[in-house]
Order: C-alpha cells, then structure tokens, then sequence
C-alpha cells in the first residue's frame, strides 16, 4: 500500500492538497504523512452520506468520478477513480480546496460560488428538522455512528440522551396544535442552549422526543449535567400564552467510551432507560454507564 501511495503521491502532489486510497471492503482509510510513513484510519470518518457512499459509486461505476464537499467552511472538489491491488478493490481519492484564491475569476466564477452555495444549502436543509430547527433523524444516522467510532478511536466518553417531554399531548389538547408547536419551538431552543454547541449537538428524534449528544465528558459529570437540563426545563415558561405553560421531561441516557458497534443499540438502551423514567413517574432520568 505504501508503494501504491508514493506511485501516486509522485503523480499527482503537485495538483492536490490531499491524496488517500480506500479499502472499500475494509472501509479504511490510506495516506502517508510528511516522512511518507503509511497511516491508516477506518473510513467513517469521510463517509457522512452512508446510504450515498461516494466510493461505492465510483466502484460500482467504475469509473472517475467528483463531488463536492464542504468542511468547516471551505469548499473541496474530491475526484475518485478505481485501481485494483491483487484482489483488493481500492478507490484514490485526489482532494482540492476549490474556493478563495484557486479559483480562476472569469465570468463563470460567480455561478460556481452560486452553485456552491445552492449545494450548501441544500446539504444543511436535508439535515434540518424544518419546524424546529434541530437536526432531523437523517443527521442522526450520519453523524452518531461517526461520533461513535471517533470517541472510541480518542477513548473519549460520550452520553446519548434521549429526552422525551411529559404528558405533552395535553399541552395540545389544552391550547391547540398551534400553540403546541410553538411549544415545541421554544423547547427546542432551551434544549439548544444547554448544550455546547462546539462538541455537542442536538436533533428532533420525532414529534416530542429529541436526541441529545454529548461529547468529551467526565463520568462523574453526567448526572450533574442531566439534572442541570432539567432545572433550566422546569424553570422555562414554554408559551406564547398566558398562564404559563410549564413542562417537564424524561431522560434515557447512556453513557460510554464510544463504539464500534451500530449506533441503533445504543438507541435503544437510551429507549429502554427513557421509558423506565416514564414508569418511574416521569421528570426523572435514567442513566446507564456501559463499560
Ligand atoms: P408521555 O409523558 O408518556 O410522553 O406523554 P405524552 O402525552 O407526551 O406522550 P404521547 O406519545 O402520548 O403524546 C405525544 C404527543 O405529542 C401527541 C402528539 O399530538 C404530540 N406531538 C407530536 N409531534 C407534534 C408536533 O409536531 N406538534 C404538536 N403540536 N404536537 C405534536
Ligand atoms: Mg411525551
Ligand atoms: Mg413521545
């Protein structure tokens, strides 16, 4: 691998910021730092769009193929093409920033910045829960199993929290569907501002439940941190009416040093722990601490 690696680091460093090849079956990840020593990563790390896996195309294909991707506001161009080692089927992939000064100003320019900006956009709003902002499910999948494996690479402890407000169908049947969405909107806010929005993140698991993901914590912290949520909750008047409209909520958490299992069983433990609160007389949360 590392001879394929220089093979290609000769051909193509002085066009490319980044060059890696894939093991797509192994889904890991090749480059070669300064001293051209090998590195490998597994691959989850690149894949944010699973179920459109880019060297899965470029392998079904067969084909060179390129895209698009934005991190941390910049804009790459990636190209793959497919080589085969032996039995091994691989995909280079050659990485360019495309925006700021390596972009050739002509008249065609601000149509690619429009473009870009169209595909950006798009991207955020196919992750976006549309009336409350958050994340939607589908982030849920990319992002969890990715925070997952990272934390478990950094042996860094993560919680799951699956929170679930009480008794909310009664907020509906008190004050209407309206005001229940606003409800859910200035919910989603607190719950937004509690968390740290560098490592951590938010998201709209479906209709009053939502997913809260917590990274880089202390052990010991955990319960601290719920009952702090907590507080804010019970302290919140959540209405654009008068009275008040105040609520609580239940929690499912589970906290671990990552995995490398599928992200789903962790779900569903945090469901297990949320619904034990909610037979324990709900505004309570359940934690699990898996070894
Ligand atoms: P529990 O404490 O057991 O969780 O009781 P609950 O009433 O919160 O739970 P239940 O699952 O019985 O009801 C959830 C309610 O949330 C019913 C549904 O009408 C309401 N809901 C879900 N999504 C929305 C939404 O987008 N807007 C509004 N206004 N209500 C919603
Ligand atoms: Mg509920
Ligand atoms: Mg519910």
């Amino acid at each position: 691998m590392q001879a394929v690696l220089m093979d290609l680091k000769k051909r193509y460093e002085p066009l490319f910021e980044q060059i890696r090849v894939v093991d797509f079956a192994e889904k890991v990840t090749y480059t070669l730092n300064h001293q051209n020593k090998l590195e490998w990563r597994p691959c989850s790390h690149l894949c944010r769009l699973k179920e459109n896996c880019f060297c899965s195309k470029v392998l079904q294909e067969n084909r060179k193929l390129a895209r698009l991707e934005f991190s941390e506001g910049k804009s790459y161009i990636i190209y793959g093409f497919p080589i085969r080692q032996g039995n091994r089927h691989l995909v280079v992939e050659l990485t360019d920033q495309i925006d700021g000064s390596s972009i050739f100003e002509n008249s065609e320019a601000q149509e690619n910045r429009d473009i870009t900006a169209m595909i950006e956009g798009m991207n955020q709003m196919i992750i976006t829960d549309e009336m409350t902002g958050l994340f939607n499910r589908r982030y849920i999948t990319q992002k969890l199993s990715f925070d997952l494996v990272n934390s478990f690479y950094q042996k860094s402890t993560m919680a799951v929290i699956m929170a679930d407000i009480d008794k909310f169908k009664s907020v509906n049947d008190l004050y209407g569907h309206d005001v229940g969405d606003q409800v859910l909107i200035n919910f989603s806010s607190l719950l937004k501002s509690t968390i740290r929005s560098s490592s951590d993140w938010v998201a709209r698991y479906g209709g009053e439940e939502f997913l809260i993901v917590m990274k880089h914590l202390n052990r010991n912290n955990v319960e601290e941190i719920i009952h702090h949520i907590k507080g804010q909750i019970e302290l919140t008047h959540f209405g654009p009416t008068s009275p008040e409209i105040k609520l609580t909520c239940s929690f499912g958490v589970v906290v671990c040093d990552g995995h490398t299992g599928h992200y789903e069983k962790l779900i569903r433990i945090a469901d297990q722990c949320l619904l034990q609160a909610k037979n324990e007389g709900r505004n309570k949360a359940i934690i699990k601490y898996l070894e």
